[in-house]
């Protein structure tokens, strides 16, 4: 087993029918409706994650809403059988990260699209599209519990965007920071953020912050070169940067701030 298969399920709760499941790749969150329960992010882990929700609750699974369609937020979806995602997720979720050996890919996918609601039973879920770190990026704002799900898009640790310099419309500083001012404007809907990985529940002014360290970028304020970290398994690309404001931290390259 490698390191990732070694990991245990653990469940901790963040409001009294809403848990954080660690130990899957990124930070999953197990909904309770009335009705059914839900899934954000089933991540990646080979053992069976739907087992393990069972053990939370007798509820029957609606399935799986992935933030985005990276292999740490979609490889356990099989485990649920149906799996809800914006199309631009579908394709990065299919392939994984190239090897699918061991883990449950026989699941169906349903699409998503803005504004579109999900009732789990007195529990209303809405999807707002904030594509940037992945162009297949969701927020998930829980409007009856007050959660506002981000995905890689807003997370105290640092979102990476499009650190490899590589022109890619949508996955620029500048829509990121149009992305952030649209949770913004729904400010007054949700009360904590609940990103997928780096610590959870993070304070709501996280958006604010991400505003600003959007815009000093876009002003020209340089940025730095210290962007190996232990949470990032992989080499620095050549030109990336990393800024920072107050403890939003975002990587990005020169090449790929403005939409242009
Ligand atoms: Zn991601």
């Amino acid at each position: 087993m490698n390191a990732m298969e070694d990991r245990i399920f653990t469940a901790r709760k963040i409001t009294p029918n809403t848990y954080v499941i660690t130990g899957t790749g990124c930070d999953s969150y197990l909904l309770l409706g009335d009705e059914s329960a839900i899934l954000i992010d089933s991540g990646m882990s080979k053992r069976n994650l739907k087992e393990f929700c069972q053990t939370l609750t007798d509820l029957p699974f609606a399935g799986v809403i992935n933030t985005h369609g990276h292999g740490d937020h979609t490889l356990g979806n099989g485990w649920f059988k149906k799996a809800f995602m914006h199309p631009l997720a579908v394709e990065d979720a299919r392939r994984g990260f190239g090897d699918l050996t061991g883990y449950p890919t026989d699941y169906d996918i349903e699409t998503v699209e803005e504004g579109q609601i999900f009732n789990i039973g007195n529990r209303e879920l809405e999807i707002i599209y904030i594509g940037a770190h992945s162009l297949g990026s969701i927020a998930i704002l829980d409007r009856t519990y007050r959660i506002l799900f981000t995905g890689d898009e807003l997370d105290p640790g640092q979102v990476l965007c499009n650190m490899n310099g590589e022109k890619s419309p949508g996955q620029t500083i500048e829509n990121h920071q149009r992305n952030m001012k649209k949770l913004k404007a729904r400010f007054d809907e949700y009360d904590i953020i609940c990103p997928a990985h780096n610590g959870t529940p993070i304070d709501k002014t996280y958006v604010n912050d991400f505003i600003i360290l959007d815009q000093m970028i876009m002003d020209g304020v340089p940025g730095r070169e210290d962007i190996s970290s232990p949470t990032l398994p992989f080499k620095r690309p050549d030109g990336a940067l990393r800024q920072n404001y107050k403890c939003a931290h975002i990587c990005y390259h020169p090449n790929t701030i403005f939409e242009d």
